[in-house]
């Protein structure tokens, strides 16, 4: 038995040090045979520094969903926005490889093709908030083969900036002309209320203004239409589904065909590493605290029992996905890429 055992150990120890002589020789060949300015040199192709056009598309059942990315990266959101235990959040970010001080976000929109009616839903920024690094969506959509004048309705899942400023051009225009634009009451009342904006803090005055400027063209078009009820039925396979708490009117609006649910969540989520693992945890831009984290807490619950596909304005992009139960909080679990939607 001994003499079995201190065979392998014996070659063990060889082997090592076979390795370590070779691991030597190869350093020493590649100082001698690689300095410095022959690296250099070789470098003659450039870096491209672009990315392929930014949709990504997928089929739900007989429907064709193109995700829109309006832009991100730009490290906006800071640890400090976020809503619950310091040391607990700041933990999670690590956790996830994320920088506290610098949280890259995304911002995405959703086209939905049901085969009578082009459908999109939140436009991005249009350039009207955040900085160059967003208000792409526009160029993504005519890259993903679309015109904007093709669009025939827009629902908006809230009035902030990221979601409903693409509706206008930075002139004020319609960016979709043929657009009926679909927004629940309540957010339409609060957004568009000068009382109510009279009476904000500062830094929540850049969302009032947007939300008129992008709504004022269709307003004076005849083609702004809020709804009253929360569970609004837009058409027979689209329903508007309340989220209360990030804005008084904050609507999901869930896409079913051939027996394939989609839920386009608007702003359950900001900051995935944390709020998944800890649902509790809210973001300053919450309007009623309380109320987005018991929706999301809830909201979470059913979407992962179900198993129904999210569409997130701030998931990863293409920002398509479903939840599953993880311990006391939920993971996400992306859709695989695929070349043949
Ligand atoms: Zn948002």
């Amino acid at each position: 038995m001994t003499g079995e055992i201190q065979r392998p150990l014996e070659l063990k120890r060889r082997s090592n040090r076979t390795v370590r002589l070779i691991g030597a020789c190869i350093a020493a060949i590649v100082a001698v045979a690689t300095p410095g300015s022959e690296f250099t040199a070789r470098a003659e192709a450039p870096f491209q520094k672009t990315q392929s056009p930014s949709y990504y598309r997928m089929k739900l059942g007989d429907f064709e969903v193109t995700a829109l990315y309006d832009g991100g990266g730009n490290g906006a959101i800071k640890s400090e926005m976020l809503r619950g235990k310091s040391k607990e959040i700041t933990s999670l970010l690590q956790q996830g490889f994320v920088d506290p001080d610098k949280i890259e976000g995304t911002v995405a929109g959703f086209l939905v093709n049901t085969g009578d009616k082009l459908v999109l839903v939140d436009t991005g920024t249009g350039g009207h908030w955040g900085g160059p690094s967003l208000g792409k969506l526009a160029a993504n959509l005519a890259a993903s083969g679309y015109r904007p004048e093709q669009v025939d309705l827009v629902l908006i899942t809230h009035l902030h900036a990221d979601h409903a400023g693409g509706l206008a051009s930075m002139d004020g225009k319609r960016v979709f002309p043929n657009a009926e634009v679909r927004v629940s009451k309540a957010d339409s009342d609060f957004w568009l209320s000068e009382e109510t904006a009279k009476k904000a803090p500062k830094d929540a005055q850049v969302f009032f203004e947007v939300a008129r400027l992008a709504s004022a063209p269709y307003i004076a078009a005849g083609k702004w239409k809020p709804f009253g009820n929360p569970n609004e039925a837009i058409t027979p396979y689209i329903k508007a589904y309340p989220i209360l708490g990030h804005t008084p009117g904050h609507s999901g609006y869930e896409f079913t065909s051939r027996g394939q649910t989609m839920l386009i969540w608007g702003d359950v989520v900001h900051v995935p590493s944390v709020q998944l693992p800890k649902p509790s945890v809210g973001i300053v831009f919450d309007v009623d605290g309380p109320s987005a984290i018991k929706a999301r807490e809830d909201l979470f619950k059913t979407l992962a029992d179900r198993g129904t596909i999210v569409a997130g304005a701030h998931m990863p992009f293409p920002s398509l996905g479903r939840l599953r139960k993880n311990g006391v909080g939920y993971a996400w679990l992306p859709v695989t890429y695929s070349d043949n939607p």
